[in-house]
């Protein structure tokens, strides 16, 4: 069963991928768009020495490290044309962080959130939210005197995923919709940024379609399964939808992910709470693949690039035709 059925399915897909594409292999709208941008590892490996380095300390919301971070992102926004959504790039919040030692103390967090106008009329005035979280723990238990979690997998890889995916989208302006590339802070202190911003979108009457939070995406699975996987699997057609696009499998189901309802324990959760809309993680670490979650080891020269840029360049293709569809064809379903 597992193995003949995909295969024939691929096939058809595949087919099927290759016929709307049409004889010359321009997708955009105009045709426009014939040039191909390709996602480069090494692009990829210039973001993560940058956020997953010692400099930065770890990330932890609050601390001069994210501040660092944030710089960052908004100058790589600035510099690739994606504008910003908000007055500017940040998006602030104030919380209190239960866990801490001072508990009453008020934290300052800020999000950063960049945007692509679809370039459809109406469909413009539809948005995909696309996004990861880029804080992370600061310090972690110390091995042979280091003690900076630099957060690479976790999640410096989905950020820089989210912040592809806009420079590619700013370049090709290939999309109908519009779409937000929202990087968190604050969800290792219990899902604030995105708890925040999803109460702000909803509260400012945001017409959201759907929202993808890229968790994780810096060590390849084996190679008998799906290459990522989406949390949340059953609650939506969001993972068939994309792998129609894609044309193969890039988004699979994985049964841990729903033993451990990994759903509800990442940044998409809110998003699907306030909007109610399809709203899920795609996640390519799956407890197996790497042993430094929370650990002062998930470090930059722990990520495989080539893997990474292999993800992002199939979910181009995948995010296009999902973004473009002329209806909302993702739908939330009863698990
Ligand atoms: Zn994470």
């Amino acid at each position: 069963m597992k193995k003949i059925i995909p295969i024939l399915l691929f096939t058809l897909l595949i087919a099927c991928a290759v016929k709307q594409k049409g004889a010359d292999g321009k997708s955009g709208q105009d045709g426009k768009s014939s040039e191909k941008i390709d996602i480069s590892a090494n692009d990829i490996k210039t973001s993560m020495e940058y956020l997953a380095s010692d400099e930065l300390a770890g990330r932890a919301t609050g601390s001069e490290g994210i501040e660092k971070a944030a710089v960052f992102i908004e100058n790589y926004f600035n510099a690739n044309d994606i504008k910003p959504y908000f007055e500017t790039y940040r998006d602030n919040f104030e919380f209190k962080n239960r866990r801490s030692s001072n508990p009453d103390e008020a934290i300052k967090g800020f999000n950063i959130i960049g945007m692509i106008e679809g370039n459809d009329p109406k469909l413009k005035n539809e948005f995909i939210i696309l996004g990861g979280h880029y804080d992370h723990i600061g310090q972690g238990k110390e091995v042979n005197g280091d003690k900076i979690a630099n957060g690479a997998n976790d999640d410096a890889s989905g950020t820089i995923a989210a912040m592809e995916f806009g420079k590619y989208f700013a370049k090709s302006k290939t999309n109908k919709r519009s779409i937000l590339i929202t990087l968190y802070s604050a969800e290792e202190m219990g899902l604030k940024g995105s708890g925040h911003l999803a109460e702000r979108l909803k509260s400012e009457g945001i017409n959201a379609y759907t929202m993808i939070n890229f968790e994780m995406i810096g060590v390849p699975r084996a190679s008998d399964v799906s290459m990522a996987y989406m949390s949340g699997y059953k609650r939506s057609n969001f993972a068939k939808t994309l792998n129609k696009y894609a044309g193969e499998e890039v988004v699979g189901f994985f049964s841990k992910a729903s033993e451990m309802n990994l759903f509800m324990r990442s940044d998409n959760f809110p998003f699907f709470k306030e909007l109610n809309i399809p709203a899920h993680a795609i996640s390519t670490f799956d407890f197996t693949n790497f042993d430094y979650y929370h650990h002062v080891d998930d470090e930059a020269d722990k990520m495989d690039y080539k893997h990474m840029a292999s993800f992002i360049n199939k979910m181009i293709p995948a995010l296009e035709g999902m973004m473009n569809a002329p209806t909302k064809e993702v739908v939330l379903k009863d698990e």
